[in-house]
């Protein structure tokens, strides 16, 4: 008993800046008829933006607030920027109504080559869209591939491929709708090594859908963001989630997620005033996973192997006033087939 309240103590004493970090919500449809996995629910999405006011969180522009975050600049407000993946039809037709009347900034990731395709948004809609205020269109990619390098493919023929991908649909949002901002959102969330220094030589930033706030220890060539699919979004840990800070780790440090072992092992360094006890992580499908640490350095390795494609260990340690940190790895076994 001794030992939980002095833990406790420890925990309440760990000091806070007051520096907040940005949280970055990440959607696809705003629909009941499309597919579960990537849909909000127009209620639920409503709820959402109804909680962010509740909180008195300020919605901010997703670049020049990433920037400032990484930076530790950014004002001691909490602060979150709202973004679409894939520019479907429904982000158009049901979410930029209710932003545009809120006042608020979003940003839209757009797949060059499904523009006007059946269920996606017009390249008219785009143009209209960005002519807004607080609207920013942004790089998805041409052709939504996985752009990871594959297993069987040759140095060469990724790197003709992925760079192809980034850079036709660049040069195609810039030819229909002007100057485009230099931001960019992996397809499926997933990158390796090699394609991260792609985007670092762009020096475009470029976000992933592994979950988590961005702070000053974040890369800006895995920067996370909260998928809000009605299955992650609910409104129970909704609240968490906004109000999160970054774990203070050097996330560029950490392995790209691209696994040789199954289940892979994370090594996280904590800094000296955060206990490695206190530390919580889950792994996807298997529940809260066993830790081992040895002074600041945390082992964490589930007990079983995934078999997903992709999967995640998601980690939080108590941040003081019911607050959390939270940090997401997010793992991709290359092995198992694209969807
Ligand atoms: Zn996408």
């Amino acid at each position: 008993m001794l030992n939980r309240i002095l833990a406790t103590g420890l925990i309440a004493l760990a000091p806070l800046t007051a520096r907040a970090d940005l949280v970055v919500l990440q959607y696809h449809h705003i629909s009941e008829q499309t597919p579960a996995s990537t849909s909000t629910t127009p209620e639920l999405f409503r709820s959402h933006l109804a909680r962010i006011g509740e909180l008195g969180l300020e919605v901010v522009p997703l670049e020049s607030a990433t920037r400032a975050a990484l930076d530790g600049t950014l004002n001691d407000q909490e602060q979150v920027a709202i973004t679409f993946d894939d520019a479907y039809a429904s982000v158009w037709s049901t979410a930029a109504p209710l932003l545009d009347e809120l006042g608020l900034p979003y940003t839209i990731f757009v797949n060059t080559e499904a523009v006007g395709r059946e269920g996606y948004m017009t390249w008219a809609q785009l143009k209209e869209a960005r002519a807004r205020t607080g609207v920013t269109i942004a790089n998805h990619s041409h052709d939504h591939g996985h752009l990871a390098r594959r297993p069987d493919e040759s140095q060469q023929a990724w790197h003709r491929r992925a760079s192809d991908s980034l850079d036709r649909a660049k040069a195609i949002l810039d030819d229909r709708l002007g100057d485009t901002a230099t931001l960019f959102a992996y397809p499926y969330g997933e990158y390796d090594s090699a394609l991260e220094e792609m985007l670092d030589e762009r020096n475009w930033l470029a976000y992933g859908q592994q979950s988590g706030p961005i702070g000053e220890g974040s890369d800006e060539s895995r920067l996370p963001r909260f998928p809000m699919a009605t299955p992650f979004g609910q409104l129970s840990s909704l609240n968490d989630k906004l109000r999160s800070r970054a774990l203070p780790v050097d996330t560029g440090s950490l392995p790209d997620g691209i696994i040789d072992d199954n289940p892979p092992t994370l090594i996280l360094e904590l800094p000296e005033d955060l206990r490695p006890g206190a530390l919580t992580c889950f792994g996807s499908g298997q529940g809260r996973l066993p830790l081992e640490a040895e002074h600041q350095a945390v082992t964490v390795q589930a007990p079983e192997p995934f078999g997903n494609r992709r999967f995640r260990y998601n980690c939080t340690y108590p941040a003081g006033e019911g607050r959390y940190y939270w940090f997401s790895q997010q793992w991709v076994d290359l092995s198992r087939p694209e969807d």
